[in-house]
Formats: structure tokens, C-alpha cells, sequence
């Protein structure tokens, strides 16, 4: 998901409309803003686009108020429906509380039965509503307070975006998976601070970055200033190493690093370590361009669109059934026959999940003439699903779970398939060797190490 808030703006909604709007990519599936106007609180949300949604100023402009979050949904636990639309809202004797979350608790299932058990009644079937209850019942105190108190009982991840009366509150979970930037917007009524998921958020409405907020770290905007607050002993560092391969956006600073930079040494690092001979570098766009660029600046192998993608439709990868899936993959993508005939291909794409992209993509491009398909993955094999808040389908559907790289490239067709190494992963991060505690990201789809223990999915493997 994607979230953005904005504390002591004029226009708070329109520009958190726009921030969502640059975070679309983080969810494409529905999209929510709530306002605080110093007296009153007000919300919409909808399923769909935020240029569907907040273009409208009809819309945006009943949303009130110089203070507002907002979130783009995709749907990693709860259903598709409304109810689990965010900013999720609630009651509170301190006022009012809204709350966008990305990521995904591991224990919300087991916290949740308590909570039923205790005369909670949920709203919605999202894991972020196990938020609210814990302050709910927490024992009294301030917003901060019994958000601490709800942190101290969650485990999984969490970058979080709250709205009260008086505050905007900015939160990352102490392993710090997912990220979240602080930045700052001069206006003409004084300096108005910023949170958002990525950096491409801030340079949409032109504000500067401040820095990331730390793993473990509660920052609160309030008057025109920002405090922070450390409730936690600082943890292992563990941000999701899948951000750089695939989630952000390439124009995106995270953690202190470029994602297009990454991007490109990983495909460098990866033609490095399985070298082809061949005509041309060809990526399957938009998620394998960067690495791609890479790889051809590594390897001195040309590169070309030999693929146009149709930018009118989603990432396939977000079209939450099956059956969308797989017309996607043909509504999206085409040959570009001149690039591909008679030549020795490098197809260069970031991940196999299921493995029906790669398998249409190889066929298209054989049939466009290719004389050898190869393929390079800039990252490691998919193994193991995602519990922090990227959708990878359960274990049995990974393509790499059931088969080895050999299998692999008989099933999508191709002359040869490599996927990068972790410990190249690491390297291309500028990471010392993933050892020990060297280990600074979350790589559990890679290499099945999850960092928390998954106590809603007592069947999955634990942590060592
Ligand atoms: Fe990221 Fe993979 Fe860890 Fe999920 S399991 S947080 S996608 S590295
Ligand atoms: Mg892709």
C-alpha cells in the first residue's frame, strides 16, 4: 500500500490526493482520504484510482481542513470490499482517529480472537482495525499512549499514517520493513511537514526530504513542529530488500539509497555472475528496465525495447483474480518484431512468482522470431511467501517452490535461466555478504528467513 499525510496545509486534501497519486503503484485497487478541519473530521474513499476518486474538485474539496492522511489499497489480507477501505475511523473519548497502514501484521488473527472474545466488534476484516481496538481498550492515556500501547502488542509490518485532532503521527515498525519519509513544504502560512511511503510522493507536491523515519520510531507533526518519540529498543534492521527489486519507484529515495541505482547494479552484478552470449538486452517493461540497463552496461550486449507495453492497463500482478491475470498478460504487453527477429535474445525481468508472465513473454518473443530466448531474474528465486505485506501467492503456487532453475527453464521455454544470487543481491545493495548479523533487509521470499515469528500461520516455517 501506499500512505501520505500532510499536518498544517491550506490545501491538505488536494495535496494528499496527489501524493497518493504518486504512490498509485503501491496499490491500484482502492484509495481513501480524511481531513480534519480543527472542529470536524471528513472522508472519502472508493474503490478504484485516486484520478477516478480525488479528481473531481467537488470531491476534494468537501474534504476540509489543513491536516489529512490518505491510502492506496492492495488487498494483502481482508477482502476487496469497501469496509476495508483506509484511512480506517473511529470514535475515541480523545476525539476522533483515523489510521492508513501498509503492511501486514503477522499476529492480527490471534489478537483479533482476543478482542472478539472481550466484546470487540470489528468493522472490517483488514488486520490495521486490530489497531484501533488495542487502543480502545488500552489503559486510558493520550493518542500517543495507547498507540505505544497498541505497537507494543502487534508484531509484523508496519509503517503507519494517523490523523487526530491536533497531530499527524508517522510510525515504522521496529524492523523498520516498510518505508516512510519525512518532508517539509514552505506555504505562505508557514512550514507544513509531510509523511509519506516514498520520496516520489514529496517531489509531486515539490517538498523536500527531510530524512526516513527511523525503524522503531513514532514521529508527531504538530504546529508547525516535529517531535519524535523511541518507544522501542532499536531491533535488527530488516527493510524489504523487495522494494529495490521491484515495489518502489525507480525515481524513489529509500533508506538512503536510489531505487533506479539499485536497480542498475543489480543487473550489472547479475550479468557479472550469469554472462550470455547474445544481440540484445531486451526488458520486460516496466519492472525490468532498470536492471536490464544494467545488465547491457555490464555486459556490452545492445539494449532495446523489444517489448512496448500498453500503458493503459494495471500491473497485472495487482488484478486480484485469477482469470484478469491471465488476459492481463496479453492486453499488456507485444513483440516488437524489428528488435527480435533472427537475433540471440536476453529477456531481463525482476521476479517469477507464478511463472505465467515469464512463460507468455518467451512464447511472443519466439513467435517474433528470436533465434535463442534467454532469461536473467534480478532477484533470487521466489520460494516463500510474503506475511509483511506484498501479495505473493501461498507456497504451492510458487513456480519456484515446486521446481528447481532447471525444471524452471524447461516449463518457460527458455535456452537458459539465471536468477541473481542472494549473496549478489547484497553486493548490488553495497551490503556486506548476507551473514550473521550483517543481514540488513527482510529477504524471507528468497531464502524463507522470516524476521518475526509468524504466529498467525503456525504451519510456516519459524524463525530460527
Ligand atoms: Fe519484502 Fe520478501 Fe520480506 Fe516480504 S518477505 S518483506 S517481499 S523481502
Ligand atoms: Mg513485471
Amino acid at each position: 500500500c501506499g500512505i501520505f499525510g500532510i499536518m498544517g496545509h491550506p490545501e491538505a486534501a488536494p495535496m494528499t490526493a496527489l501524493g497518493l497519486h504518486a504512490l498509485q503503484h503501491r496499490g491500484q485497487e482502492a484509495c481513501g482520504i480524511v481531513s480534519y478541519d480543527g472542529e470536524q473530521f471528513h472522508a472519502h474513499r472508493a474503490i478504484g484510482h485516486v484520478g477516478d476518486t480525488f479528481s473531481a474538485h467537488s470531491v476534494v474539496s468537501q474534504l476540509k481542513g489543513n491536516a489529512a492522511i490518505g491510502h492506496d489499497r492492495y488487498a494483502t489480507t481482508g477482502g476487496a470490499g469497501l469496509r476495508n477501505v483506509q484511512p480506517l475511523f473511529a470514535d475515541f473519548e480523545f476525539g476522533g482517529f483515523a489510521i492508513a497502514h501498509n503492511g501486514n501484521l503477522t499476529n492480527a488473527g490471534r489478537l483479533r480472537h482476543q478482542l472478539v472474545s472481550r466484546g470487540c466488534l470489528f468493522q472490517s476484516t483488514s488486520d490495521t482495525e486490530v489497531f484501533l481496538h488495542l487502543m480502545a481498550t488500552a489503559r486510558g492515556g493520550n493518542v500517543i499512549d495507547r498507540l505505544v500501547e497498541a505497537m507494543r502488542q502487534v508484531e509484523g509490518a508496519y509503517s503507519l499514517i494517523a490523523l487526530a485532532p491536533e497531530h499527524v503521527i508517522g510510525i515504522r515498525d521496529p524492523m523498520g520493513f516498510r518505508p516512510l519519509v519525512l518532508g517539509k513544504l514552505e506555504t505562505a502560512s508557514g512550514t507544513s511537514h509531510v509523511l509519506a511511503s516514498e520520496t516520489c510522493a514529496l517531489d509531486i507536491i515539490d517538498a523536500e526530504f527531510v530524512r526516513d523515519v527511523e525503524p522503531g520510531e513514532m514521529v508527531v507533526l504538530q504546529g508547525g513542529k516535529v517531535t519524535s518519540i523511541k518507544p522501542f529498543q532499536p531491533a535488527e534492521r530488516r527493510f524489504c530488500i523487495f522494494e529495490y527489486v521491484y515495489f518502489s519507484r525507480p525515481d524513489s529515495v529509500v533508506e538512503g539509497a536510489s531505487v533506479y541505482q539499485a536497480r542498475r547494479r543489480i543487473g550489472s552484478e547479475l550479468a557479472i555472475e550469469s554472462p550470455v552470449e547474445a544481440d540484445v538486452v531486451i526488458p520486460v517493461p516496466d519492472s525490468g528496465v532498470p536492471s536490464a540497463i544494467g545488465f547491457a552496461a555490464q555486459s556490452g550486449v545492445p539494449f532495446e525495447l523489444g517489448i512496448i507495453r500498453n500503458h493503459y492497463v494495471g500491473r497485472t500482478f495487482i488484478e486480484p483474480s485469477d482469470q484478469i491475470r491471465h488476459l492481463g498478460v496479453r492486453l499488456k504487453h507485444n513483440a516488437n518484431r524489428a528488435m527480435i527477429e533472427g537475433r540471440r535474445v536476453v529477456l531481463v525481468d525482476d521476479s517469477i512468482v507464478r511463472g505465467t508472465t515469464s512463460q507468455k513473454i518467451v512464447k511472443m518473443v519466439r513467435a517474433a522470431g528470436a533465434k535463442e530466448v534467454h532469461m536473467r531474474i534480478s532477484s533470487p528465486p521466489t520460494t516463500n511467501p510474503c506475511f509483511y505485506g506484498v501479495d505473493t501467492p501461498e507456497k504451492s503456487k510458487l513456480l519456484a517452490h515446486n521446481y528447481s532453475v532447471e525444471q524452471m527453464t524447461e516449463l518457460i521455454g527458455v535456452d537458459s535461466l539465471a536468477f541473481i544470487s542472494i549473496d549478489g543481491l547484497y553486493r548490488a545493495m553495497g551490503a556486506p555478504k548476507r551473514a550473521g548479523n550483517a543481514r540488513q533487509f527482510c529477504d524471507a521470499c528468497f531464502t524463507g528467513d522470516y524476521p518475526t515469528p509468524l504466529t498467525d500461520n503456525e504451519a510456516a516455517p519459524r524463525r530460527s
